[in-house]
């Protein structure tokens, strides 16, 4: 099979950028995902919620993307009819150190043009009846999407454009001709132009497959989350202010558009980058991630905080007494096991946690080695750019 660009992996990010293509040119495009249905991995695995921009520094790339990202994300969701709604969400905070962070993230809200205010205790249970904090940011523009409603939409308009889109077929070995890479699966080989990976949590490897030398590893963490069974104590998004070096960490109440409200996640390293079960265990997984120094340089670094997670993924009442600090009234009768995701996080040799999309480019390869959170809600906006830079390639010089 031939094509001008063969992208491997069917998440929200691989089919954003394949539907991107199919609007902007007429090139020859084709998905490749391992598993038999699309958002499989972290795209049907997260959150669910539509960030609003609040939490990057003002002029970032991060924050650009995100806010971009979120209005082309509003926009697909209404035109397609698929479950959003822009419900706002609330940061709260109570010691002086979260207050100074809920004026730092309203500063940075405003100058990134997000619709926020710092909001009293009275005016925080009008919204929240059941939240703590003695202040809070109340975003406006935060909200709630079915990010796996939105991929599969991705996969039926990239195929009405002519775009191929090949579940069970996991890419295993890849080598490169004088003007064209061939990609094998196991019942297929695909020569294509250009190739773009959007792999996730296996995002490293298939760049070592295609011949690049990835300067990072993908160290898979999984956050698990119960469902707060009694659905009035969360009406909208309740979360944490939060630390800033792991803005990914804290314990949250999301509300999901089928009405159903989940908290966490925690986040502790899988024995497995797709293990959802706290004893899924892959020796080559766990071999690779103790190999990497970055491994240790990030365990010296947050012991602690790594602890705290374990903790809370071990015990029910570890995490209860966190979810407490945001809504005091839950009890532990209230929690029920809900599923899990694992994120993929890039970390480089010295330790350092990739927080932005990462991409490493080769003369035939291009490879999205990052897109943590949140690169669901900016997915289009990635999508878009990934799509400019693949139509630059195909350009004849
Ligand atoms: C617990 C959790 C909570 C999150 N919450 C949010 C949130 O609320 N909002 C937000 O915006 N973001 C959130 N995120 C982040 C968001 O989900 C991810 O950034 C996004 O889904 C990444 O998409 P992706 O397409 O890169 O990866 P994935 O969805 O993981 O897709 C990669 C695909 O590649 C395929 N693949 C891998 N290897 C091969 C191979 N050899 N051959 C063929 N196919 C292959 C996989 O099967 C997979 O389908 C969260 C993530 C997690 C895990």
């Amino acid at each position: 099979m031939e094509c001008d660009i063969a992208i491997i992996g069917g998440g929200i990010v691989g089919l954003a950028t394949a539907w991107q293509l199919g609007e902007r040119c007429e090139c020859r495009v084709l998905v490749l995902e391992k598993e038999g249905s699309v958002a499989t991995h972290q795209s049907g695995r997260n959150s669910g919620v539509l960030h609003s921009g609040v939490y990057y520094r003002p002029r970032s790339n991060q924050a650009q993307t995100c806010l971009r990202g979120r209005r082309l994300m509003e926009n697909f969701c209404r035109t397609n009819h698929l479950p959003f709604e822009l419900c706002g969400k609330v940061i709260t905070g109570s010691t002086s150190r979260e207050l100074a962070r809920l004026h730092t993230l309203y500063e940075w809200g405003r100058a990134n043009g997000v619709q926020c205010q710092i909001i009293d205790r009275d005016t925080l249970l009008k919204r929240e009846p059941y939240a703590a904090g003695n202040k809070a940011l109340l975003v406006r523009d935060a909200g709630i999407v079915d990010f796996p409603s939105v991929v599969r939409r991705l996969k039926s308009l990239s195929q009405e454009q002519g775009t191929d889109v090949l579940t069970n077929s996991y890419v295993h070995r890849a080598h490169e001709e004088s003007q064209n890479i061939i990609l094998e699966t196991d019942n297929l080989t695909v020569r294509a132009r250009h190739v773009l990976n959007c792999a996730g949590l296996y995002a490293d490897r298939i760049a070592k497959l295609l011949g690049q030398e990835p300067d990072i590893r993908v160290l898979p963490f999984r956050g698990e989350y119960y469902e707060l069974l009694p659905r009035q104590y969360c009406r909208h998004l309740i979360y944490p202010a939060g630390d800033e070096r792991v803005p990914f960490l804290g314990v949250h109440a999301t509300r999901m558009t089928d009405g159903r409200v989940l908290c966490g996640p925690s986040a502790v390293p899988a024995l497995s980058r797709e293990g959802y079960k706290r004893f899924t265990v892959a020796p080559a997984d766990i071999l690779e991630t103790v190999l990497w120094s970055g491994t240790w340089h990030l365990a010296r670094s947050f012991w602690r905080t790594g602890i705290r997670e374990i903790l809370q993924s071990l015990s029910k009442k570890y995490h209860l007494r966190i979810l407490q600090r945001l809504i005091p009234a839950v009890k532990l009768s209230d929690l029920r096991p809900a599923r899990s995701g694992v994120r993929a996080q890039a970390v480089r040799a010295d330790g350092t946690m990739i927080r932005s999309m990462y991409i490493q480019e080769s003369r035939r390869v291009v490879s999205v080695l990052n897109a943590s959170s949140p690169s669901a809600t900016a997915s289009l906006a990635i999508g878009e750019t990934l799509a400019r830079n693949l139509m630059n390639r195909l350009r004849p010089d």
